[in-house]
């Protein structure tokens, strides 16, 4: 098997003094796509948050191609190849679509295929015809895959999506679905958190669900599938 883009072991997290992941361990292979599921509140946002240095956090590995990210501050993080997009959207709003991929391309780390605004419209194709538009006069969705595409402007070779598809109309969520699979094909490989069950299957190739902070199961999309009482008792589904 190659060696793990990502790799964590015993990743524990906390809030001041409360205690919110208890050792957690997964990896994430070059060009898949995993899936952290969980019902709210189990710590699918922290696990990302403690991934990017956001929460305080220990491990006895947590490591990006083989570079410890453990101490590094965020912003060294994104430039070993890490990209996130967390769970409010990040546009500029004052920005149109192709100047907020310009500020992504300005912070870009070199890639073996740079990522141009060319290549980002095959993927969002709604995003092409609204270059000219400002972040302000763009709908939540149009605003995520925005956040999306102007992180993979930085040429990472994973990226953490907190709930792409939250709060966000159908019909963008099924562009959406479509983006991350064409992510993938192109070799980003992808750790997503998501509660819509249905959205996280149809895309991801392994899930990890999570429950109070703990990996419960670990496995493919199909195994999770085929476990009604695994579902029933930590999705709800
Ligand atoms: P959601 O889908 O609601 O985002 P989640 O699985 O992503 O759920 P987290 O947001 O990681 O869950 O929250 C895990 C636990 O940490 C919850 O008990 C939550 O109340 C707590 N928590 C989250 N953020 C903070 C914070 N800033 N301060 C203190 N506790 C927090």
């Amino acid at each position: 098997m190659t060696a793990p883009l990502l790799d964590v072991a015993n990743l524990t997290a906390a809030y001041g003094h409360a205690q919110v992941l208890f050792g957690l361990s997964f990896q994430l292979h070059p060009g898949e796509v995993v899936a952290l599921v969980g019902r709210n509140g189990a710590g699918k946002t922290t696990t990302l948050k403690a991934i990017m240095g956001l929460v305080t956090a220990t491990a006895d590995r947590l490591a990006f191609r083989q570079t410890s990210l453990l101490g590094l501050p965020t912003y060294r993080i994104a430039r070993v190849g890490l990209g996130y997009v967390p769970e409010d959207r990040r546009v500029f709003t004052d920005l149109t679509v192709d100047e907020n991929l310009e500020v992504g391309r300005k912070a870009a780390r070199a890639g073996v295929s740079p990522w141009t605004p060319e290549r980002l419209f095959d993927l969002f194709p709604n995003l092409a015809e609204m270059r000219g538009r400002r972040g302000n006069q763009m709908s939540g969705g149009e605003q995520q895959m925005l956040t999306i595409a102007r992180t993979l402007m930085g040429n990472p070779d994973a990226i953490l999506l907190d709930e792409p598809s939250e709060g966000i109309a159908p019909v963008i969520v099924q562009m959406m679905a479509g983006a991350i699979r064409a992510m993938k094909a192109e070799g980003v490989a992808v750790l997503l958190s998501e509660q819509n069950w249905a959205f996280a299957a149809g895309i991801s190739d392994r899930a990890c669900v999570i429950e109070r902070g703990e990996i419960r199961f670990q496995g493919s999309m199909e195994a999770l599938m085929a476990d009604a009482e695994l579902r029933a008792d930590t999705l709800g589904v």
